[in-house]
C-alpha cells in the first residue's frame, strides 16, 4: 500500500484496539496505547499507536491527536530505558510499503539498542516468546510515570 488509500479497519491494530486480536499490552490512557511487537527487532521493543485515529500514516494524522501520540512515545521511551538500561533507543516510524510499513494504522517503533547486540530485521523473523514479552511489558509497565 502505497501513500494514497483507505484506512481498513481490519487492520491487525484495528482489532488489537477493539479486542478482537490478542496482545501483550503495556500501557493505555485516552490517547494512546502501547504494546509489545511479536516480531521484536530488539528485546523491548514497544510500538504505540493512537487509540482515536483512522490514519494510516504520519501524514494523514490531526496534529492535535500526533502531539498526543508523540507525547506518549516519550513516556513510553523513558519507562524503557528505566526498565533495560539500553545504550540507545531508535524511536522510528514507515510511511507507506514502499519505505518499509507493514501495518497500515499510524504507530511508532521504541527500538531499544545496545552496543554490543545487533539489530533484528524488520517486519521479520520469528516470533517472540510470549512469557517472555509478559515478563518485559510488566517490567516496562512499572516504570511508566
Ligand atoms: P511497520 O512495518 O508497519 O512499521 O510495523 C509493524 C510492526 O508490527 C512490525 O514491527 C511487526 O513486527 C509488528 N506486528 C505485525 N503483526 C503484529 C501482531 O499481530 N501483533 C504485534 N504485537 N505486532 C505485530
Amino acid at each position: 500500500m502505497s501513500l494514497d488509500g483507505a484506512y481498513d479497519p481490519a487492520n491487525i491494530f484495528a482489532k488489537i484496539l477493539r479486542g478482537e486480536a490478542p496482545c501483550v499490552k503495556v500501557f493505555e490512557d485516552e490517547h494512546v496505547f502501547a504494546f509489545m511487537d511479536v516480531f521484536p527487532q530488539s528485546r523491548g521493543h514497544t510500538l504505540v499507536i493512537p487509540k482515536q485515529s483512522t490514519a494510516r500514516n504520519l501524514l494523514e494524522e490531526d496534529p492535535k491527536v500526533l502531539a498526543h501520540l508523540m507525547t506518549g512515545v516519550q513516556r513510553i521511551a523513558r519507562a524503557v530505558r528505566s526498565a533495560l538500561a539500553p545504550d540507545g533507543l531508535v524511536i522510528t516510524q514507515y510511511n507507506g510499503a514502499p519505505a518499509g510499513q507493514t501495518v497500515f494504522h499510524l504507530h511508532v517503533h521504541i527500538i531499544p539498542r545496545w552496543s554490543d547486540q545487533p539489530l533484528g530485521r524488520h517486519a521479520s523473523g520469528t516470533m517472540a516468546d510470549m512469557d517472555e514479552l509478559k515478563a518485559l511489558a510488566e517490567q516496562i509497565s512499572a516504570m511508566i510515570s
